[in-house]
Protein backbone atom coordinates (compact mmCIF):
# COMPACT_ATOMS: atom_id res chain seq x y z
CA UNK A 1 0.00 0.00 0.00
CA UNK A 2 1.35 3.04 -0.84
CA UNK A 3 1.40 6.57 1.40
CA UNK A 4 -1.86 8.90 1.82
CA UNK A 5 -0.92 12.37 1.37
CA UNK A 6 -4.13 14.71 1.21
CA UNK A 7 -5.18 18.43 2.04
CA UNK A 8 -8.75 18.64 3.22
CA UNK A 9 -10.53 22.22 3.45
CA UNK A 10 -12.27 23.07 6.82
CA UNK A 11 -14.71 25.51 5.63
CA UNK A 12 -15.70 26.68 8.79
CA UNK A 13 -12.13 28.18 9.45
CA UNK A 14 -10.86 28.78 5.39
CA UNK A 15 -7.87 26.39 6.51
CA UNK A 16 -6.17 23.55 5.21
CA UNK A 17 -5.45 20.04 7.08
CA UNK A 18 -2.39 18.02 6.02
CA UNK A 19 -3.18 14.54 6.27
CA UNK A 20 -0.27 11.76 6.40
CA UNK A 21 -1.22 8.69 7.53
CA UNK A 22 2.34 7.21 7.17
CA UNK A 23 3.73 9.93 9.46
CA UNK A 24 2.25 7.47 12.76
CA UNK A 25 5.45 5.42 11.83
CA UNK A 26 7.92 7.76 12.16
CA UNK A 27 10.77 6.66 15.07
CA UNK A 28 9.77 7.95 18.21
CA UNK A 29 12.83 8.96 20.20
CA UNK A 30 14.76 6.17 18.88
CA UNK A 31 18.34 4.68 20.64
CA UNK A 32 20.35 4.93 17.33
CA UNK A 33 20.29 8.38 16.22
CA UNK A 34 19.62 8.51 12.21
CA UNK A 35 21.21 12.05 12.10
CA UNK A 36 24.38 11.38 13.81
CA UNK A 37 27.75 10.49 11.71
CA UNK A 38 28.11 6.89 10.56
CA UNK A 39 24.40 6.97 9.79
CA UNK A 40 23.08 5.39 6.69
CA UNK A 41 21.90 8.97 5.45
CA UNK A 42 24.31 11.09 7.16
CA UNK A 43 27.62 9.56 6.48
CA UNK A 44 30.63 11.28 7.85
CA UNK A 45 32.41 14.21 7.95
CA UNK A 46 29.57 16.72 6.91
CA UNK A 47 28.41 19.31 9.41
CA UNK A 48 25.32 20.86 7.68
CA UNK A 49 23.39 18.22 5.65
CA UNK A 50 20.15 18.36 4.13
CA UNK A 51 17.55 15.02 3.98
CA UNK A 52 14.81 14.65 2.38
CA UNK A 53 12.27 13.83 4.96
CA UNK A 54 11.44 10.01 5.47
CA UNK A 55 7.82 9.83 6.94
CA UNK A 56 7.06 13.52 4.69
CA UNK A 57 3.30 15.55 5.31
CA UNK A 58 3.83 16.60 1.64
CA UNK A 59 5.33 14.82 -1.04
CA UNK A 60 5.32 15.42 -5.07
CA UNK A 61 3.42 12.41 -6.57
CA UNK A 62 0.84 12.35 -3.64
CA UNK A 63 -2.21 10.02 -3.31
CA UNK A 64 -5.31 11.17 -1.74
CA UNK A 65 -8.06 8.84 0.04
CA UNK A 66 -11.10 9.27 -1.46
CA UNK A 67 -12.79 12.51 -3.73
CA UNK A 68 -13.70 15.82 -3.18
CA UNK A 69 -18.01 15.30 -2.50
CA UNK A 70 -19.66 18.83 -2.12
CA UNK A 71 -17.93 21.87 -0.06
CA UNK A 72 -15.82 18.71 1.45
CA UNK A 73 -13.02 19.45 -0.43
CA UNK A 74 -10.01 17.12 -0.88
CA UNK A 75 -6.41 17.49 -3.09
CA UNK A 76 -3.42 15.77 -2.75
CA UNK A 77 -1.07 16.48 -0.75
CA UNK A 78 1.75 18.32 -2.62
CA UNK A 79 4.87 19.82 -1.87
CA UNK A 80 8.21 18.90 -0.02
CA UNK A 81 9.22 18.08 3.63
CA UNK A 82 13.36 17.95 4.61
CA UNK A 83 14.97 17.86 7.21
CA UNK A 84 18.08 19.48 8.11
CA UNK A 85 20.59 18.42 10.45
CA UNK A 86 22.86 21.28 11.27
CA UNK A 87 25.51 19.54 13.31
CA UNK A 88 27.35 16.29 13.74
CA UNK A 89 26.98 16.81 17.82
CA UNK A 90 23.71 14.86 19.02
CA UNK A 91 23.12 17.41 21.81
CA UNK A 92 22.83 21.06 22.30
CA UNK A 93 21.36 24.22 20.68
CA UNK A 94 22.81 26.96 18.55
CA UNK A 95 25.11 28.66 20.83
CA UNK A 96 26.59 25.31 21.10
CA UNK A 97 28.26 24.78 17.87
CA UNK A 98 30.52 27.10 16.10
CA UNK A 99 29.98 30.76 14.93
CA UNK A 100 30.88 29.32 11.39
CA UNK A 101 28.66 26.37 11.36
CA UNK A 102 25.21 28.44 12.30
CA UNK A 103 25.98 30.74 9.29
CA UNK A 104 27.03 27.37 7.03
CA UNK A 105 22.83 26.34 8.28
CA UNK A 106 21.42 29.81 7.12
CA UNK A 107 23.52 29.36 3.98
CA UNK A 108 21.70 25.96 3.48
CA UNK A 109 18.11 27.27 4.04
CA UNK A 110 18.94 29.60 1.76
CA UNK A 111 19.79 27.52 -1.00
CA UNK A 112 16.99 25.50 -0.46
CA UNK A 113 14.86 28.28 -0.75
CA UNK A 114 16.39 28.76 -3.57
CA UNK A 115 15.90 25.06 -4.97
CA UNK A 116 12.21 24.81 -4.01
CA UNK A 117 11.10 27.98 -5.31
CA UNK A 118 12.01 26.83 -8.69
CA UNK A 119 8.83 24.41 -8.44
CA UNK A 120 6.02 26.66 -9.92
CA UNK A 121 3.31 24.70 -7.60
CA UNK A 122 5.10 25.57 -3.96
CA UNK A 123 3.48 28.43 -3.16
CA UNK A 124 5.11 29.05 0.49
CA UNK A 125 8.39 28.08 2.31
CA UNK A 126 8.19 27.72 5.93
CA UNK A 127 11.98 26.48 7.66
CA UNK A 128 11.24 26.22 11.10
CA UNK A 129 12.84 24.63 14.18
CA UNK A 130 11.70 22.18 16.82
CA UNK A 131 13.63 22.14 20.75
CA UNK A 132 13.02 19.79 23.42
CA UNK A 133 10.91 17.09 24.22
CA UNK A 134 8.02 19.56 25.90
CA UNK A 135 7.98 20.58 22.07
CA UNK A 136 7.05 16.94 21.16
CA UNK A 137 10.17 16.38 19.05
CA UNK A 138 10.82 13.15 17.99
CA UNK A 139 14.32 12.83 17.18
CA UNK A 140 16.88 14.99 19.59
CA UNK A 141 19.97 15.93 17.43
CA UNK A 142 19.62 19.36 16.60
CA UNK A 143 17.94 19.85 13.40
CA UNK A 144 15.71 22.44 11.52
CA UNK A 145 13.06 21.84 8.92
CA UNK A 146 11.18 22.91 5.82
CA UNK A 147 7.97 22.53 4.50
CA UNK A 148 7.11 23.84 0.55
CA UNK A 149 3.49 23.85 0.97
CA UNK A 150 1.48 24.36 -2.37
CA UNK A 151 -0.79 26.92 -0.18
CA UNK A 152 -0.72 30.04 1.96
CA UNK A 153 -0.80 29.05 5.12
CA UNK A 154 -4.04 31.11 6.97
CA UNK A 155 -1.34 32.85 9.47
CA UNK A 156 0.63 34.45 7.12
CA UNK A 157 -2.20 35.22 5.21
CA UNK A 158 -3.78 36.98 8.00
CA UNK A 159 -0.25 38.31 8.33
CA UNK A 160 -0.49 39.65 4.92
CA UNK A 161 -3.49 41.38 5.26
CA UNK A 162 -2.23 43.12 8.04
CA UNK A 163 0.74 44.53 6.45
CA UNK A 164 -0.98 45.11 3.40
CA UNK A 165 -3.81 47.45 5.12
CA UNK A 166 -0.86 49.11 6.86
CA UNK A 167 0.56 49.63 3.75
CA UNK A 168 -2.03 51.24 1.87
CA UNK A 169 -3.59 53.53 4.81
CA UNK A 170 0.13 54.49 6.37
CA UNK A 171 2.26 54.23 2.49
CA UNK A 172 4.60 52.45 5.08
CA UNK A 173 5.36 49.15 6.27
CA UNK A 174 4.28 47.82 9.37
CA UNK A 175 7.12 46.17 10.91
CA UNK A 176 9.17 48.96 9.88
CA UNK A 177 7.60 51.10 12.00
CA UNK A 178 7.24 48.98 14.94
CA UNK A 179 10.77 48.47 14.87
CA UNK A 180 11.31 52.55 14.78
CA UNK A 181 8.76 52.57 17.73
CA UNK A 182 10.42 49.71 19.47
CA UNK A 183 13.83 51.63 19.65
CA UNK A 184 11.95 54.62 20.56
CA UNK A 185 10.53 52.77 23.55
CA UNK A 186 13.11 50.48 24.03
CA UNK A 187 11.58 48.65 26.64
CA UNK A 188 11.17 45.69 25.17
CA UNK A 189 14.23 45.77 22.87
CA UNK A 190 16.70 42.77 23.77
CA UNK A 191 19.49 43.51 20.87
CA UNK A 192 19.95 46.14 18.63
CA UNK A 193 22.69 45.42 16.11
CA UNK A 194 23.88 47.12 12.72
CA UNK A 195 21.04 44.54 11.03
CA UNK A 196 19.04 43.34 12.99
CA UNK A 197 16.63 43.77 16.15
CA UNK A 198 15.55 41.47 18.54
CA UNK A 199 12.57 41.78 21.24
CA UNK A 200 9.85 40.33 23.42
CA UNK A 201 6.51 41.98 21.49
CA UNK A 202 4.23 44.48 22.57
CA UNK A 203 1.68 41.30 21.71
CA UNK A 204 3.76 38.76 22.78
CA UNK A 205 1.42 35.59 22.95
CA UNK A 206 4.34 32.75 24.59
CA UNK A 207 5.83 34.31 27.99
CA UNK A 208 9.30 34.60 26.67
CA UNK A 209 8.43 35.25 23.28
CA UNK A 210 11.06 36.77 21.18
CA UNK A 211 10.99 38.29 17.52
CA UNK A 212 13.69 38.89 15.52
CA UNK A 213 13.14 41.86 12.66
CA UNK A 214 15.35 42.55 10.09
CA UNK A 215 16.15 46.45 10.26
CA UNK A 216 16.60 46.22 6.32
CA UNK A 217 13.10 45.88 4.18
CA UNK A 218 13.47 42.89 2.88
CA UNK A 219 10.99 39.74 1.63
CA UNK A 220 13.19 36.73 2.43
CA UNK A 221 16.26 35.00 3.97
CA UNK A 222 17.87 35.25 0.33
CA UNK A 223 17.42 38.60 0.55
CA UNK A 224 20.54 38.80 3.24
CA UNK A 225 24.29 40.16 2.70
CA UNK A 226 26.82 38.29 3.70
CA UNK A 227 27.22 40.30 6.86
CA UNK A 228 23.48 40.25 7.67
CA UNK A 229 23.66 36.36 7.51
CA UNK A 230 26.78 36.26 9.96
CA UNK A 231 24.84 38.84 12.17
CA UNK A 232 21.55 36.53 12.15
CA UNK A 233 24.21 33.59 12.90
CA UNK A 234 24.96 35.95 15.97
CA UNK A 235 21.97 36.58 16.93
CA UNK A 236 20.59 33.21 16.73
CA UNK A 237 23.11 32.42 19.25
CA UNK A 238 22.72 35.38 22.05
CA UNK A 239 18.74 34.35 22.23
CA UNK A 240 19.55 30.54 22.23
CA UNK A 241 22.33 31.40 24.75
CA UNK A 242 20.27 33.39 27.02
CA UNK A 243 17.01 31.03 27.19
CA UNK A 244 19.50 28.25 28.41
CA UNK A 245 21.04 30.43 30.65
CA UNK A 246 17.59 31.95 32.04
CA UNK A 247 16.66 28.91 34.38
CA UNK A 248 20.25 27.14 34.06
CA UNK A 249 17.96 24.42 31.76
CA UNK A 250 17.81 23.23 28.32
CA UNK A 251 15.30 25.34 26.90
CA UNK A 252 12.48 24.38 24.66
CA UNK A 253 11.50 26.66 21.83
CA UNK A 254 9.82 26.93 18.49
CA UNK A 255 11.50 29.13 16.07
CA UNK A 256 9.80 30.17 13.00
CA UNK A 257 10.68 31.72 9.86
CA UNK A 258 8.15 34.26 8.24
CA UNK A 259 8.44 35.07 4.71
CA UNK A 260 6.50 36.43 1.67
CA UNK A 261 4.93 33.57 -0.30
CA UNK A 262 6.47 32.61 -3.71
CA UNK A 263 5.33 32.26 -7.30
CA UNK A 264 1.84 33.73 -6.83
CA UNK A 265 2.27 37.89 -7.05
CA UNK A 266 4.07 40.67 -5.22
CA UNK A 267 4.46 41.17 -1.90
CA UNK A 268 6.27 44.82 -1.70
CA UNK A 269 4.95 45.33 1.84
CA UNK A 270 5.99 42.16 3.71
CA UNK A 271 8.92 42.51 5.87
CA UNK A 272 10.30 39.27 6.93
CA UNK A 273 11.20 37.91 10.43
CA UNK A 274 11.83 35.15 12.88
CA UNK A 275 9.66 34.38 15.96
CA UNK A 276 10.71 32.46 18.61
CA UNK A 277 7.61 30.41 20.75
CA UNK A 278 8.74 28.79 24.01
CA UNK A 279 6.70 26.98 26.16
CA UNK A 280 8.43 28.01 29.32
CA UNK A 281 6.83 30.13 32.02
CA UNK A 282 9.13 29.23 35.30
CA UNK A 283 11.78 26.98 35.40
CA UNK A 284 9.41 23.78 36.17
CA UNK A 285 5.91 24.83 34.28
CA UNK A 286 4.96 25.24 31.10
CA UNK A 287 2.39 27.57 29.98
CA UNK A 288 -0.17 25.52 28.00
CA UNK A 289 -2.66 26.17 25.81
CA UNK A 290 -6.22 25.44 26.87
CA UNK A 291 -10.20 26.38 26.40
CA UNK A 292 -9.49 29.69 25.90
CA UNK A 293 -6.22 29.63 23.65
CA UNK A 294 -7.85 26.35 21.72
CA UNK A 295 -11.69 27.45 21.55
CA UNK A 296 -11.50 31.22 20.45
CA UNK A 297 -7.61 31.74 19.50
CA UNK A 298 -7.46 34.38 22.22
CA UNK A 299 -3.79 34.00 24.46
CA UNK A 300 -3.76 35.04 27.91
CA UNK A 301 -0.26 36.63 29.14
CA UNK A 302 0.60 35.77 32.80
CA UNK A 303 2.75 38.36 33.69
CA UNK A 304 4.14 41.35 31.77
CA UNK A 305 5.94 41.08 28.42
CA UNK A 306 8.18 43.97 29.62
CA UNK A 307 9.13 42.30 32.51
CA UNK A 308 10.14 38.94 30.75
CA UNK A 309 12.33 41.60 28.27
CA UNK A 310 14.10 42.71 31.75
CA UNK A 311 14.27 38.84 32.40
CA UNK A 312 16.21 37.88 28.92
CA UNK A 313 18.41 40.98 28.95
CA UNK A 314 20.11 40.18 32.44
CA UNK A 315 20.33 36.88 31.15
CA UNK A 316 22.19 38.14 27.92
CA UNK A 317 24.51 40.03 29.97
CA UNK A 318 25.19 37.40 32.03
CA UNK A 319 26.73 36.11 28.81
N1 LIG B 1 12.80 11.57 10.27
C1 LIG B 1 13.56 11.40 9.11
N2 LIG B 1 14.40 10.31 9.00
C2 LIG B 1 14.51 9.38 9.98
C3 LIG B 1 13.73 9.55 11.15
C4 LIG B 1 12.89 10.65 11.26
O1 LIG B 1 13.47 12.22 8.20
O2 LIG B 1 15.27 8.45 9.83
C5 LIG B 1 11.97 12.78 10.40
C6 LIG B 1 10.61 12.58 11.03
O3 LIG B 1 9.63 12.26 10.07
C7 LIG B 1 10.33 13.94 11.69
C8 LIG B 1 11.70 14.61 11.77
O4 LIG B 1 12.63 13.67 11.25
O5 LIG B 1 9.46 14.74 10.89
C9 LIG B 1 12.06 15.00 13.18
O6 LIG B 1 11.24 16.08 13.47
P1 LIG B 1 10.94 16.74 14.86
O7 LIG B 1 11.47 15.93 15.97
O8 LIG B 1 11.39 18.16 14.77
O9 LIG B 1 9.37 16.80 14.96
P2 LIG B 1 8.23 16.00 14.20
O10 LIG B 1 8.31 16.38 12.77
O11 LIG B 1 8.48 14.55 14.48
O12 LIG B 1 6.99 16.49 14.85
ZN1 LIG C 1 22.39 12.17 16.76
ZN1 LIG D 1 9.55 46.82 6.46
FE1 LIG E 1 5.26 36.55 11.78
Amino acid sequence: MSAINELRYNPLLGRWIIIAAEREERPWRPETCPFCPGSEEVDYGISVITLPNRYPALVVNPRPSRESVDILKVKGGYGYCKVVVETTLHEGDLCDIGLDNVVKYLEEIIRQHKELSSDPRIKYIFPFRNKGPEIGVSLHHPHSQIYAFPFIPLRIEREIECMRKFWKERSKCLLCHITELELKLKERVIYNGEGFIALVPFYAEWPYEVHIYPKRHIKYLVDLERSEVEELAKVLQLITRAYNKLFDRPFPYILSYHQAPVNSGDYPFYHMHLEFYPPLRSKDKLKYTAGVERGTWTFTYDGLPENRALELKRAIEKG
